[in-house]
């Protein structure tokens, strides 16, 4: 078992605004060397959470533990924050006049100049930027801007980065390849990740563990394929999923039976296929989703989603034979 990093626990803070938004009775721990997603809406709380656990708020009750020691508030601190973690901004707080190198080097004392310039050509060939290092930030696309910022985080002996929404500047190509890497440097170093995401995207393919935030409370925390196949609220799953939820009068109208008041399911769990539990449904509308389609399918006035890997396999107004061989109920 590896070892507890960083321990949350009963943490609550509320802001005094009218709409009283904040976090409340929030509990987990995270284990040394893990990559921890924090997924949910605008709003819901995630950079509360962070600033929380980094140092930068006091919270209203409840303490964030690092290594078995409270986290101090800025209150009781001179320079608010925590020396073995980094938080990383959206605005990734550099210096966009000065090279790269004197950004990353900025955060290593003078006294040992040779270990300086070690260590700081060390974090840039690790994080692929040494080519970069005599480029000014302004020079440099968001992505490359984003792994100078994390070389600057990490620099001096970080132990936990704290990231806050990190890809929302960046395109979805580059997205995928910055999700990568974050996984990678997790790896090779050995340092703890948190990063906060409004996308489930980021959670889903890069954390060993996902958290899942609404209206400022934890609603389920777990492995990222765990919380996926059985999500414990009917919100996890349309964030996560897009899932289709029915009441239980429509389930019925499509032939699924239920005791409870809602069925769930992802629209890969309909597959189009006759066999004997499969009824007939007419194709409303198809989106085209890049390798698949997504159909938009009714039956006896009930709209449901299917995936269509055979691209092109149906159009709109054909019949399909629908089997929806999983669903959640709720
Ligand atoms: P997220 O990062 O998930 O978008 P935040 O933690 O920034 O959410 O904010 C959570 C809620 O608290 C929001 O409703 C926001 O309006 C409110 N909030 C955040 N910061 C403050 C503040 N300094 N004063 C008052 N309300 C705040
Ligand atoms: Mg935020």
């Amino acid at each position: 078992m590896r070892e507890t990093i960083i321990t949350v626990k009963n943490l609550t803070k509320q802001y005094q605004s009218e709409l009283a938004g904040g976090i409340k009775d929030i509990n987990f721990e995270i284990k040394r060397g893990d990559v921890v997603a924090i997924i949910g809406e605008s709003g819901s709380g995630k950079s509360t959470l962070l600033k929380c656990m980094y140092g930068l708020l006091t919270p209203d009750r409840g303490e964030v533990n690092f290594n078995a020691e409270k986290v101090k508030g800025p209150d009781e601190q001179l320079i608010p924050g925590h020396k073995q973690m980094k938080m990383v901004t959206q605005d990734f707080s550099l210096n966009i006049y000065a090279k790269v190198y004197d950004n990353i080097a900025s955060q290593l004392p003078n006294t040992d100049l040779k270990a300086k310039s070690e260590k700081t050509l060390q974090i840039m060939e690790h994080l692929k930027i040494l080519p970069l290092q005599h480029k000014k930030i302004v020079e440099l696309s968001g992505g490359e801007q984003q792994r100078v910022a994390i070389a600057k985080a990490m620099v001096a002996d970080t132990q936990v980065l704290l990231l806050d929404e990190p890809f929302s500047q960046v395109d979805a190509l580059l997205k995928n390849q910055l999700r990568a890497d974050i996984k990678e440097i997790a790896a090779e170093t050995g340092v703890t990740v948190i990063l906060v995401s409004h996308d489930p995207a980021d959670g889903l393919f890069l954390a060993d563990e996902l958290l899942m935030l609404k209206d400022g409370s934890l609603l389920q925390t777990g492995k990222p394929s765990d919380i996926y196949q059985q999500p414990k609220h009917i919100y996890t799953a349309s964030i996560l999923g897009n899932a289709v939820v029915l009441s239980r009068g429509d389930a019925e109208k499509i032939g699924l039976k239920t005791f409870k008041q809602f069925v769930v399911f992802y629209p890969e769990w309909a597959e189009i296929t006759s066999n004997w539990s499969s009824r007939r449904f007419e194709v409303k509308d198809v989106y085209y989703k890049g390798f698949y389609d997504e159909l938009l399918l009714t039956r006896n006035g009930v709209e449901i989603r299917a995936l269509q890997l055979n691209r092109g396999a149906h159009k709109k107004n054909d019949h399909v034979q629908v089997n929806i061989g999983r669903f959640l109920e709720f």
